[in-house]
C-alpha cells in the first residue's frame, strides 16, 4: 500500500498537498526531512461527515530517536470553534497539527475525532475534512484556478463566480489581474512564479472555496514582507471572520489569540494552561501571562 513518510510540519500545506498528489496516484512514497512513521494511505472507517470535534487523550509522543516531545497531553479541539496553540518557539505547535493530520502517530494515547481514534479512520477521508494554510504553501504546477478548485468535493461544480470571489477574498485578485491569462496563469514548479505570500493567499483562497470541516492555520509570517504580510493578514481574517469551520491555528498574534474561543498554551512537552485570553490573564505568574507581557508572541506590533 502506499505510505506516508513524515517529517516536521513547518509547512504544513506543502506536506498536505504532497499528500493530495499522492491520493488517486499509484503507491507513493513521501520522503521529508527524516524517515518518519509509516502510516498507510487508505483502509479504515470511511467516515465522510465528520462532526469535527478533535481530542488529544494522554498523547506521549517522541520524534523517532528523540527525546520526547510530549509527556500525556490531553485538550479538546471543539467543533466550529477557534482553538488557538501558543508557545514558545520549539515547544511542539507545529507538531499538534501534524498529529492531527496524522502525519505521525502518538506513541500512547490516542487523538480522536467526534469519538472515534484516528488511528481507526481512513487517512485519506481524513485528509479531505483539512484544509490548511501554512508558511510556505507548495501549490500544484497547474493553473491558479486548479489550484483553488483543489479538493473541493466537486471541482468541476465550482463555479467562475465563485472562484473569482474567492481570489477576490484572499486578496489574490489584485495580483492575478495583472496576469495576461488571469486565473489561467499557469504556476510553475512548486508554484516558483509566485512570491511566498502570493502562494500563501491562493492557498487561502483554495480553502474559502473548498470550506473544509476542519481549518488548520499556522499563523507565521516572518519570511514576508510588510506588505504582503498585511494583505495575507486580512485574507485570513476574512477567512476566520464568517467560519463555521472548526479552526486549529498555531497563533502568533496577540488579535487572533484575543479572537480565538480557546487557547491551548503548550510549554515543556505539556498543556500547562488552557482557557481564554481573560482567564489566562488571570493566571499569577501564568505561562501565558509571561508570554504576552514579554510580548515573545511575535505579533507584529498589533494591540
Ligand atoms: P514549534 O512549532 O512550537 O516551534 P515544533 O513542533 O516544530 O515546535 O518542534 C518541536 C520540537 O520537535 C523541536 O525541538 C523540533 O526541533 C523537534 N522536531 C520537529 N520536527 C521534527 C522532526 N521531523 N524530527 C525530529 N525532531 C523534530
Ligand atoms: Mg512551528
Amino acid at each position: 500500500y502506499a505510505v506516508l513518510s513524515a517529517a516536521s510540519l513547518s509547512n504544513i500545506s506543502g506536506f498536505f498537498v504532497e499528500i493530495m498528489k499522492g491520493l488517486g496516484a499509484s503507491a507513493r512514497l513521501f520522503e521529508l526531512r527524516d524517515q518518519q512513521a509509516v502510516i498507510p494511505l487508505e483502509g479504515g472507517k470511511k467516515k465522510e461527515n465528520v462532526e469535527s470535534e478533535i481530542k488529544f487523550e494522554n498523547v506521549t509522543f517522541a520524534y523517532p530517536e528523540r527525546d520526547r516531545l510530549f509527556s500525556n497531553i490531553s485538550f479538546q479541539v471543539p467543533a466550529g470553534k477557534i482553538t488557538a496553540v501558543v508557545g514558545p518557539s520549539g515547544s511542539g505547535k507545529s507538531t499538534i497539527a501534524s498529529l492531527m493530520l496524522r502525519l505521525y502517530d502518538p506513541d500512547t494515547g490516542r487523538i480522536t475525532i467526534d469519538g472515534t481514534d484516528l488511528k481507526e479512520m481512513d487517512p485519506s477521508v481524513w485528509r479531505r475534512n483539512i484544509g490548511t494554510v501554512g508558511q510556505e504553501p507548495v501549490l500544484f504546477s497547474t493553473s491558479i484556478r486548479e489550484n483553488i478548485v483543489y479538493g473541493a468535493e466537486h471541482p468541476e461544480q465550482v463555479t467562475e463566480a465563485q472562484i473569482v470571489e474567492a481570489a477576490k477574498q484572499s486578496n489574490s485578485w489584485e495580483f492575478l489581474r495583472g496576469f495576461p491569462d488571469g486565473l489561467d496563469t499557469m504556476v510553475g514548479e512548486h508554484g516558483s512564479t509566485l512570491s511566498g505570500g502570493q502562494k500563501q493567499r491562493v492557498a487561502i483562497a483554495r480553502a474559502l472555496v473548498t470550506n473544509p470541516r476542519i481549518l488548520i492555520l499556522d499563523e507565521a509570517t516572518s519570511a514576508l514582507d510588510a506588505t504582503s504580510e498585511y494583505l495575507v493578514r486580512v485574507a485570513l481574517n476574512r477567512l476566520l471572520e464568517n467560519s463555521q469551520q472548526t479552526v486549529l491555528i498555531i497563533a502568533h498574534r496577540l488579535s487572533t489569540i484575543k479572537h480565538a474561543d480557546q487557547i491551548i498554551v503548550i510549554d515543556q512537552g505539556t498543556v500547562v494552561e488552557k482557557g481564554s485570553f481573560d482567564e489566562l490573564m488571570k493566571i499569577d505568574e501564568g505561562v501565558f501571562k509571561k508570554l504576552v507581557e514579554k510580548q515573545t508572541i511575535g505579533w507584529n506590533g498589533e494591540a
